[in-house]
């Protein structure tokens, strides 16, 4: 054996060694159920639903974690953080995985800390109406326990039913259910128990001026360290929803109509969005006949209901505007936590980019859209769901197949010219993870430097959370020559 081998072989020896002696320390304070090697679960964990493990990995194996860890508290949690610091591991902090863009998933290998065992409420407190929560808590698991209380949390993802309180809090948390009517994610939060890089526990209350403040956790991406609980306002049950919702021959029509319910309505809906007739045609069976449908959902007490159903009525019977049937209403409401994924069924792969567009600038950026798309021969298909106050995540889908590698690389690019559009126009796009990073890099240095800063003093290594925001796997530059060389071919064969 020549001496290059030798040392191959050594230095195989020595990670095996490093991965079992790891795995050992661990094993001293976590149960043994919760400390895994295996390779399925690595694999699926260091992924997401855009990420599409196969083709992803064939090319960045050395992103895969070694290790998943699950602690069961605070305590365990800062431990493990602590661990790894000490010996330069990295570490990628992942609730349910659902945020995509491999928000959730590891860029450089290292301990992947599942969170989902930090489950517990903690307290509930009906006068005050607050709760306080572990971070690893499901929303489906934290609705049904305020339920007892008569109480529910006032804003969550339409993917409530798997994802956790926490990943809303590290990702925007600006769009979903409950938004318009009672504000994004960061006004219900009072105070955070939180991990930093080097293990250490801080609390973080809602107006405090410390080294890390509740504005530099929210839609951060974990970069800074992990949530371990948090203390939320909550607002009470409901007893009466309804759902309603009007097709349009135009995007100005429907257009007219979501600014009016978003904004002249005087009790807010719940949920409010706009959807093209592919989108319905893609993830339902039936689908309803015009071009461009609203949806809203109203949830207060009967009466209240009962008046927002009627002004929206109203606003109707004045804007050419066409009823849904009510058969399609209950099928759309009850599969709302599907509703980004049921399109996955028309295709074999989701490739899709959520803009985050300015309510002034919605109309011509879909207009934009309709005519861009006109160049391509596949299908696409665009939703919006209302944001904050002036804001709305639109998100924009190319149906194809990763064995047409032409037209997938031609969809990838059909969506990149549309995130340049969103940037240079003005606006953004909503979720960042490690995929998006290079945009914010290129159209906003002034906010990555500040990210920076901070990141640099609390993880100076970046071994926390990395490539997200502050720094990029990829380069513009590189990215566009890949595209722009995707749709010559696709236009020439
Ligand atoms: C069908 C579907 C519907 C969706 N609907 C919406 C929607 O309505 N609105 C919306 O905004 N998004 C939506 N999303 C995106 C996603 O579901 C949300 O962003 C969700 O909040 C992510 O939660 P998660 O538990 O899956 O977090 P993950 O994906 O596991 O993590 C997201 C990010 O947060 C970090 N993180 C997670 N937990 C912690 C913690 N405790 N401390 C520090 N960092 C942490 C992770 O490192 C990662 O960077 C949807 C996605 C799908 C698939």
């Amino acid at each position: 054996m020549n001496q290059s081998n030798n040392s191959k072989v050594e230095n195989r020896t020595i990670k095996k060694i490093g991965k079992q002696d790891l795995e050992s320390q661990f094993l001293e304070f976590i149960s043994s159920y919760h400390v895994s090697t295996n390779p399925y679960e690595l694999e699926s964990a260091s992924a997401d639903l855009t990420s599409l493990p196969s083709y992803h990995y064939k090319f960045k194996k050395q992103y895969l974690a070694s290790h998943i860890i699950r602690p069961a508290n605070v305590n365990e949690l800062s431990r493990a953080i602590k661990k790894c610091r000490e010996r330069n591991i990295p570490v990628t902090i992942r609730a349910a995985g659902t945020s995509c863009f491999s928000s959730a998933t590891p860029s450089k290998g290292g301990v992947i800390i599942d969170m989902r065992r930090l489950n517990k409420v903690l307290e509930v407190n009906k006068e005050k109406m607050i709760v306080k929560v572990e971070s690893g808590i499901s929303w489906l698991n934290l609705i049904e326990a305020l339920a007892d209380y008569g109480l529910e949390p006032k804003t969550f993802p339409t993917s409530f039913k798997t994802s956790c309180v926490g990943g809303f809090i590290a990702t925007p948390g600006k769009a979903g259910i409950g938004v318009v009517k009672y504000g994004p994610m960061e006004d219900s939060i009072n105070s955070l128990d939180f991990v930093k890089p080097d293990g250490s526990i801080v609390k973080i209350l809602k107006d405090s001026n410390d080294e890390i403040t509740l504005k530099d956790i929210i839609g951060t991406y974990g970069i800074y360290g992990a949530i371990s609980s948090v203390e939320l306002s909550v607002t009470t049950l409901k007893t009466s929803l309804e759902i309603i919702g009007y097709g349009f021959d135009s995007i100005g029509q429907a257009f007219n109509f979501y600014e009016k319910l978003k904004v002249e309505l005087p009790n807010k809906p719940l949920f409010l969005s706009i959807s093209e007739r592919d989108f319905e045609k893609y993830s339902h069976i039936n689908f309803p006949e015009r071009d461009w449908l609203v949806w809203a959902a109203f949830y207060d007490d009967p009466e209240a209901t009962s008046k927002s159903v009627s002004d929206v009525k109203y606003f109707a019977s004045k804007m050419n505007a066409f009823e849904v049937d009510s058969s399609y209403l209950k099928e759309k409401w009850r599969d709302i936590s599907d509703a980004e994924v049921s399109i996955g069924l028309s295709a074999r792969n989701l490739i899709f980019q959520e803009y985050w567009i300015s309510d002034m600038r919605l109309e011509s950026f879909i207009d934009y859209y309709v005519k861009e798309r006109r160049k391509y021969k596949f299908p696409t298909a665009s939703y919006a769901i209302s944001g904050e106050k002036g804001w709305t995540r639109v998100k924009i889908f190319g149906l194809t197949d990763i064995s047409k590698p032409r037209e997938f690389f031609t969809v990838k690019a059909f969506l990149h010219d549309l995130s340049v559009k969103a940037f240079t126009q003005g606006d953004r796009l909503y979720t960042i993870g490690i995929v998006n990073s290079f945009y914010l890099i290129k159209y906003k240095p002034e906010e990555v430097m500040k990210w920076k800063i901070l990141k640099d003093k609390l993880d100076p290594k970046d071994l926390f959370n990395s490539y997200r925001l502050t720094k990029a796997r990829m380069k513009f530059w590189r990215v566009a020559l890949l595209f722009n060389t995707a749709k010559i071919l696709y236009k020439i064969f």
